[in-house]
């Protein structure tokens, strides 16, 4: 059976009723028959049959053992850490997610947990920076904004050698294109706010275990901690799920299309996409992503400026100035400005994140539109713009 139609038939159909659909269990607790004897729900923080198809499909998905559903990406990062004790080393990619970063640096260094910011995407370096106290390695790939790939495969093989946990932030691939725990990595997370609810009508995280063991832990801290997923919200990935594969496909094939056009256009420096050879990790990002590189693309401009950017950010009429990714309508953002504004000027320019730097949530609407769109804002920014030629040119793609 091919992938796609495995996904859409992971989603169960209700057996009480027949239900097509999940239900939605709008519900806190569950009647008991006796004291301790019940349907397999108690208390709804605990367990809920919607929270608990969502936990199965995606297990299912990224071929692990367990899954577990969390109020946001940065609750089930939150809940992965909660495995550490005081006194253990993490060692992270320096490109990581700024939440992440917030959270390990300035919450959990609190709590004596250390953390050491690497580039991961030569293994040389990880196995340089492990120490006796490296408990667990933190990666993420492909990163945001510049779109390192890191290799997860050769990495894992030194978490093991090293008896360290490996947990790998998938969020920019999803698990229609990268299965980190099938290329040896211990955990997944996935901010499912992005490409698995797909639709940006929702804040949601989801942790996913290679071992039971693991699951168990992780289930505890869910538990523990309290930081669940709705029921109603369960749904919508759910449901955001079932579109998955066909949605990917379409964003990967829209973006390479915007990243190649971008590659040429007089205004535009570099292109940051894992889908152009030119990318220095393309060919591991060709390896583990099943051959497809992802929806989000970044770039420079030739007139590296905060002011050439934002006429650019300001002036589409498609892409829409917002943070976040993985939708269904394209959205652009300004880094330096916003997601990475408050990381030191000097240091932000030194991690790739140019002050001209804009990123790319290419959506799914048609490509032509989106690289008009892309080609008018890009007029605006002082540059010499494309000639009608280059549009024809263009078109080509379609
Ligand atoms: C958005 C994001 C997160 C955080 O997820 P939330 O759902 O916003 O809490 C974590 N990691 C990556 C890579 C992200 O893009």
């Amino acid at each position: 059976m091919s992938k796609a139609t495995e996904l859409i038939h992971s989603i169960p159909v209700d057996p009480l009723t027949g239900s097509i659909s999940v239900p939605i269990y709008q519900t806190s607790t569950f009647v008991q028959e006796e004291p301790g004897v019940n349907k397999g729900y108690d208390y709804a923080r605990s367990n809920n049959p919607t929270r608990a198809a969502l936990e199965k499909i995606i297990a299912e998905l990224e071929g692990g053992t367990t899954g577990a559903a969390f109020a946001s990406g940065l609750a089930a990062i939150d809940a992965v850490v909660k495995l550490l004790q005081s006194g253990d080393e993490i060692l992270a990619v320096d490109d990581i997610y700024g939440g992440a970063f917030r959270l390990f640096t300035h919450v959990y260094s609190k709590f004596g947990i250390k953390i050491n910011y690497v580039d991961t995407t030569d293994v040389a370096n990880v196995v340089d920076s492990i120490t006796a106290q490296t408990k667990l390695i933190w990666l993420e790939t492909p990163t945001n904004p510049t779109l390192k790939i890191s290799d997860i495969e050769a990495i894992a093989a030194v978490a093991r050698q090293h008896n360290i946990l490996l947990c790998v932030d998938s969020t920019f691939a999803s698990p229609a294109l990268q299965q980190p725990i099938k290329l040896g990595a211990d955990i997944v997370v996935h901010s499912a706010t992005k490409y698995l609810g797909g639709h940006s009508d929702l804040i949601a995280g989801l942790v996913v275990t290679k071992t039971k063991e693991l699951g168990e832990q992780i289930k505890f801290i869910q538990n523990a901690s309290g930081a669940i997923l709705s029921p109603h919200d369960s749904w919508l990935v759910i449901r955001g799920i079932e579109t998955l594969y066909l949605r990917v496909q379409q964003h990967c094939k829209n973006a390479l299309e915007v990243a190649e056009f971008l590659e040429y256009h007089p205004a535009v420096d570099k292109v940051y996409y894992p889908g152009l050879s030119t990318h220095p990790n393309h060919k591991i990002a060709a390896k583990q992503q099943n051959g497809g590189f992802g929806g989000i693309v970044s770039f420079t401009l030739k007139e590296d400026t905060t002011e050439a950017a934002k006429s650019v950010v300001c002036g589409t009429q498609l892409f829409k100035l917002a943070e976040s990714l993985g939708g269904v309508k394209s959205l652009l953002c300004h880094p330096a400005t916003m997601t990475h504004k408050s990381i030191p000027t000097e240091k932000r320019r030194a991690a790739g994140v140019a002050d001209s730097l804009i990123r790319l949530s290419v959506g799914l609407e048609d490509v032509f539109d989106l690289i008009k769109d892309i080609d008018a804002a890009l007029g605006n920014s002082k540059s010499k713009n494309l000639n009608s030629k280059n549009i024809v040119e263009i078109a080509r793609f379609q």
